[in-house]
């Protein structure tokens, strides 16, 4: 997809906004702005939080795993966001394994919570021009299926 990239972005108008669509996973995200996409749209974030999925810094994390079930910390530590601040993982694991709505709620609003913040990051580092090191130092942490290395 990434060689594709390189191949049709030069031939694109220079003054439209470049789109991809269905390209949801952070890394992905990350990895296609550098070669010169500006706009996304996926299902990725609220689909794999129906299915009890949450984007984190750790990668992507099931939550009807059960090693989840008494995991009291926060979703994401790292994260600042209404669920991470003020739900736990075994919460959440439990309103995902009773399927309640409500967990596919929560879990949408961080997903999408967490790409606002990873997609506020690149602006900001585009605007300050040092984009190509907060790509590596992103991708570094992750693969390109958004699990962690
Ligand atoms: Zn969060």
């Amino acid at each position: 997809m990434f060689e594709i990239l390189d191949y049709t972005v030069p031939i694109l108008p220079r003054d439209k906004p470049r789109y991809v669509m269905g390209l949801g996973n952070p890394t992905s995200l990350v990895e296609a702005v550098s070669h010169g996409i500006d706009m996304f749209d996926c299902v990725l974030p609220t689909r794999i939080a129906r299915n009890g999925t949450a984007l984190t810094s750790e990668g992507k994390l099931n939550l009807r795993n059960a090693r989840f079930a008494k995991d009291f910390n926060s979703l994401d530590p790292a994260h600042d966001c209404y669920v991470c601040n003020n739900y736990s993982r075994a919460y959440l694991r439990h309103l995902v394994q009773s399927d309640e709505i409500l967990g596919a709620r929560l879990l949408t609003w961080h997903n999408l919570a967490y790409l606002f913040d990873v997609m506020r990051g690149v602006r900001q580092a585009i605007l300050e021009d040092r984009y190509a090191h907060f790509r590596n130092e992103y991708l570094a942490g992750h693969d390109m299926e958004f699990g962690a290395i």
